[in-house]
């Protein structure tokens, strides 16, 4: 009775693990949870001062499909600003957070079977929601966590319709170099391709490293790559579920269309909080940041000698790797992280959600004490 769509997708695994560390809280256990995407502080006063004002004006009603002109106006500007992207309001499409963004590209782009290119590791929600539209994801697992575009290239068939990229990325945190996303650039404009760049960590880099929105590469570029952006990370608002793509006319014209008959639009309320978080000191993200940075540091130290690391050059996970030994004791990375909750009461993500197996995902958008005692009573129990 099901249809074949749904049936083909997996739950989100972080989900679910979210939902067994409640199950466990609530049973009385001390579980910390070092499994989650989001970042540990709070919605700065400014954004939720400027959503209590425009609810008190009256902003509850349906809106605009792709968003309020006022935030559609300051995104363009932060684009140019910040990301080298030359687009005009009419070029850019909110949405329930970049994941429906993601949804409704998919759903716009894809025919039966088409291709949608995966490096691996990826998000969660990536396969799901190219199986959603009917198409297909044809992963490439890329050495050393970075990207590889000559593997990429070797992937595309006659099918091959899209390429997704997320960088700075989730899981693994790597940034990847300015000049493999060129060259990943070239093949999509060469094979006449459309690129995703997933860019919801663009503001967590470390170490002075940029981050480089390939449709800001050339004109070329630009009219075949859809930039996905959110509010989520970068101004705590996960709960607020904005997030927005910009691309060319081609593309953004048939995703308000889709948008129209989905969810109409977003709370008009919402996106004058998101408004104030584009127009606000700048200060709050600077002093965040910092303090990940910090913690990155601090876990690196923490945790390079249970799991094999590198230290992650952006966003706020450890991806690590078992050591020979622990493969030895627990066989597969789920059994591991299984283990680890039961035992230690640390919630952490396998690999395998990532595509990645033998690996996990650990968030360090956690206070500086769970991470370290997370860490002892990992140690404790291994
Ligand atoms: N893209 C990546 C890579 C993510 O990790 C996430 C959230 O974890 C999202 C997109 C979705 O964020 P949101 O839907 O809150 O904008």
């Amino acid at each position: 009775m099901i249809s074949q769509r749904v049936d083909s997708i997996t739950p989100s695994g972080s989900v679910m693990l979210a939902q067994k560390v409640i199950e466990l809280r609530n049973q009385g256990r001390d579980i910390i949870s070092l499994s989650v995407g989001e970042p540990d502080f709070k919605t700065p006063q400014e954004i939720l001062n400027a959503t209590k004002k425009a609810l008190d004006k009256g902003e509850t009603r349906y809106s605009l499909v792709h968003g309020i002109p006022q935030l559609r106006e300051a995104i363009t500007k932060k684009l140019w600003d910040e990301n080298q992207l030359n687009v005009n309001p009419e070029q850019i499409v909110l949405s329930h957070g970049s994941k429906q963004t993601l949804y409704n590209i998919f759903q716009t782009i894809l025919n039966p079977d088409d291709e949608v290119i995966i490096p691996v590791p990826y998000w969660v929600t990536f396969p799901e929601s190219v199986k959603l539209a009917g198409g297909r994801p044809i992963f490439v697992d890329c050495p050393n966590l970075q990207l590889d575009p000559e593997l990429i290239e070797k992937a595309i068939t006659s099918k091959t319709k899209a390429i997704i990229v997320n960088s700075p990325n989730n899981p693994s945190g790597a940034v990847f170099s300015p000049e493999s996303l060129k060259k990943l650039s070239e093949i999509v404009v060469k094979n006449n391709l459309i690129l995703i760049s997933d860019e919801a960590y663009e503001r967590f880099t470390y170490e002075d490293l940029p981050h480089l929105s390939p449709a800001s590469i050339s004109e070329e570029v630009f009219q075949r790559t859809l930039t996905v952006h959110s509010f989520s990370k970068t101004y705590c608002m996960t709960g607020f579920r904005l997030g927005y793509v910009a691309g060319p006319d081609w593309l953004i014209k048939p995703m308000i269309k889709l948008q129209s008959h989905l969810t109409g639009n977003n709370a008009p309320f919402a996106q004058f909080g998101a408004l104030e978080a584009l127009q606000m000191d700048p200060g709050f993200f600077q002093d965040m940041k910092k303090i990940f940075d910090q913690r990155r540091k601090m876990s690196f130290e923490q945790y390079k000698n249970i799991f094999e690391l590198e230290m992650p050059q952006g966003a706020f996970y450890l991806f690590g790797k078992m050591t020979d030994d622990l493969i030895k004791r627990f066989g597969d990375d789920e059994k591991l992280a299984h283990h680890i909750l039961e035992k230690a009461g640390v919630a952490l993500l396998p690999g395998n959600f990532f595509g990645k197996p033998l690996y996990l995902r650990l968030s360090f958008a956690a206070s500086e004490q769970d991470l370290k005692e997370a860490a002892r009573r990992i140690k404790e129990v291994l």
